[in-house]
């Protein structure tokens, strides 16, 4: 699209959590900005590309979900009020999850959102010239928590942008994005990440993802072996110990790691061990999951954890839900 000069002015980007929707617009952005492109790639070296590496391009904003916490004194914070925050956590690890940007911005128990000021913020910064005569952007992370309010404001202006002015919206639920924004965008879906290219970014993530990983795990396997032995005492204990972690994010990056492991036992019990991206330090672990757990366990499995993730997003009380969840499941045993 840059090279044949038909940008689009509005884009929506549609990741799976983590696969990169990020990294891409950044790159684009950047390649669209470059003073010495060359080979499909920007040079890295410019003083645009420079202030592109960290994010503090003057064209350039981001738009993000926040809400009132510990690390910004503001009123009616925007993101303007946790930009530095930001820049650390996508300069370090542009693949980062909604769950990291929770943790990075100090709003870990609350939900961020995308409300009205901030539209009025962006508004403002786009009326004014571009102060390197490149390409303006506004690179919005997850529109899907912007308010109708907040959506009407913006709505001219993503339709009819100002000369050169680009705005990228990276959603992970392009379903709940209003349908008024999203009419108005270009989609484009940005592929899962390959084993190889998971690996990679896996290697960038800061050591607490592997702790919480490991807890993860540990968490997954009590509960299914609880429930593949029969313990409801134990089975419900899991459920608790699920609603107690510490934030909804949490919460609901632990049922993202929970369905990806029911994913890998469907995928043994479908005899398809060569996409089933069990390593082979936890095969014996699936293995005997696959073989215990009955034809459509599975299924039934992944289907109530994603209703739990959108009720986590609707604020039921999770004690509740993760009761109700490890209930069904061990009655589908
Ligand atoms: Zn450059």
């Amino acid at each position: 699209m840059a090279d044949s000069g038909r940008v689009a002015h509005a884009m929506l980007l549609y990741e799976n959590e983590g696969c990169g929707a990020l990294a891409l617009a950044l790159a684009y952005v950047q390649y669209l900005n470059c003073a010495n492109p060359s080979g499909g790639d920007s040079c890295g070296e410019c003083p645009s590309c420079r202030q592109m590496s960290k994010l503090i391009h003057p064209d350039v904003h981001f738009v993000f979900p926040v809400n009132k916490g510990p690390k910004s004194t503001d009123d009616k914070p925007t993101s303007e009020s946790y930009l530095k925050y930001w820049r650390e956590l996508a300069v370090a690890d542009p693949y980062f999850t909604e769950a990291d940007l929770q943790h990075a911005i100090g709003i870990e128990s609350k939900n961020g959102l995308i409300a009205v000021a901030e539209a009025k913020s962006i508004i403002g910064k786009l009326s004014l010239a571009s102060v390197a005569d490149g390409y303006k952007a506004v690179i919005f992370y997850l529109p899907e928590k912007m308010n109708q309010e907040t959506a009407n404001r913006l709505l001219k202006m993503v339709e009819e942008p100002p000369q050169k002015t680009l705005f990228l919206f990276i959603t992970h639920a392009p379903e709940k994005v209003l349908q008024t924004i999203f009419s108005r965008c270009q989609s484009v879906r940005v592929m899962p990440l390959t084993k190889d290219e998971a690996a990679r970014v896996e290697a960038l993530k800061p050591a607490r993802d592997m702790e919480e990983q490991n807890v993860f795990m540990d968490l997954f396997s009590d509960l299914l072996r609880s429930i593949v032995s029969r313990d409801l005492t134990g089975t419900l204990e899991c459920g608790e110990a699920m609603a107690a972690l510490e934030s909804r994010e949490k919460q609901k990056a632990f049922c993202t790691f929970a369905g990806n492991c029911v994913r890998k036992i469907f995928m043994l019990q479908q005899k398809l061990p060569q996409i089933s991206d069990v390593d082979e330090s936890e095969s014996d672990f699936y293995e005997e999951m696959a073989s215990k757990c009955p034809k459509g366990f599975c299924v039934k499995t992944m289907t109530n954890i994603e209703k739990v993730v959108s009720m986590i997003d609707r604020n039921v009380n999770s004690k509740i839900l993760f009761c109700d969840l490890v209930n069904r499941m061990f009655l589908n045993i």
